[in-house]
C-alpha cells in the first residue's frame, strides 16, 4: 500500500508515519528528512537547499521529485510506502502519480490530518519552551511562513486527492494515540 499522510507543518505527519512503519512495516518516505539529512552532510544538495529550508521556502519540484524516486527505488519499498512531506504542490503529485504509474503502482490512501492554526503555533512553543528548537527552521516565526506556504501551495492538494476519491480527514488535535486509533481503523476497514 501507498500512502500519503498530509497535512500541515506541525501536525503529526512524522510521529504518525513512524507508528505506520512500526505497525505495518511500510518505510518512511520524509522529504523533510532527506533535505536535513543532506543539509547535515554538507552534500552538494545540501549546500543547495539549506538556506531554503531555513527560510521555510520549498525547495524546487524537480528536486524533491528527484530524492524520492531514488528512495522509493530501494527495496524496503516493494510493499509500498509512508508519503510524509511529499507531496506538496500540484506539480508534485502529479509527478508521484507518474513515477508510481510506471512503476504499476499507484496511491492507495491519502490521509489529512486536520489541525487548527492556533495549535500549531501552540506546539512549537512547547518544543521552544521545553529546550530550545530542535529544527532551526523551528521558529514561531519561520513555522508563521511555512504555514502561509501550505496555505499557498500544499492545501490545493486537498481538491486534487477528494477528486481522485482517496481523501481521508482526521482529526490532528486529538492526543496521539487516538490519531494512531483513527488512522488504523480506516486502514483496517480497507483491508
Ligand atoms: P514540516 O512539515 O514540519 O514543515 P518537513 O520536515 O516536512 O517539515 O519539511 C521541512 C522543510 O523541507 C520545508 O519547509 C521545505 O523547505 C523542505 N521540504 C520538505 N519536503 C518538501 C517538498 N516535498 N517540496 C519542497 N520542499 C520540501
Amino acid at each position: 500500500m501507498n500512502l500519503v499522510l498530509f497535512g500541515p507543518p506541525g501536525a503529526g505527519k512524522g510521529t504518525q508515519a513512524k507508528i505506520l512503519t512500526e505497525t505495518r512495516g511500510l518505510p518512511q518516505l520524509s522529504t523533510g528528512d532527506m533535505l536535513r539529512a543532506a543539509v547535515a552532510a554538507g552534500s552538494p544538495l545540501g549546500r543547495q537547499v539549506k538556506a531554503i529550508l531555513e527560510k521555510g521556502e520549498l525547495v524546487p519540484d524537480a528536486l524533491v521529485i528527484d530524492i524520492i524516486g531514488q528512495r522509493y527505488d530501494q527495496p524496503d519499498c516493494n510493499n509500498g510506502a509512508v508519503f510524509d512531506g511529499f507531496p506538496r504542490t500540484i506539480p508534485q503529485a502529479e509527478a508521484l502519480d507518474a513515477m508510481l504509474a510506471k512503476r504499476g503502482r499507484k496511491i492507495d490512501l491519502v490521509l489529512e490530518l486536520k489541525v487548527d492554526d492556533a495549535v500549531l503555533l501552540g506546539r512549537v512553543e512547547t518544543r521552544i519552551k521545553a529546550g530550545g528548537p530542535a529544527r532551526s527552521d523551528d521558529t514561531p516565526e519561520t513555522l508563521a511562513h511555512r504555514l502561509k506556504v501550505y496555505y499557498r501551495n500544499t492545501a490545493p492538494l486537498i481538491d486534487f486527492y477528494r477528486a481522485q476519491g482517496k481523501l481521508k480527514s482526521v482529526d490532528g488535535m486529538a492526543p496521539v494515540a487516538s490519531v494512531t486509533a483513527s488512522i488504523a481503523e480506516i486502514l483496517d476497514a480497507r483491508a
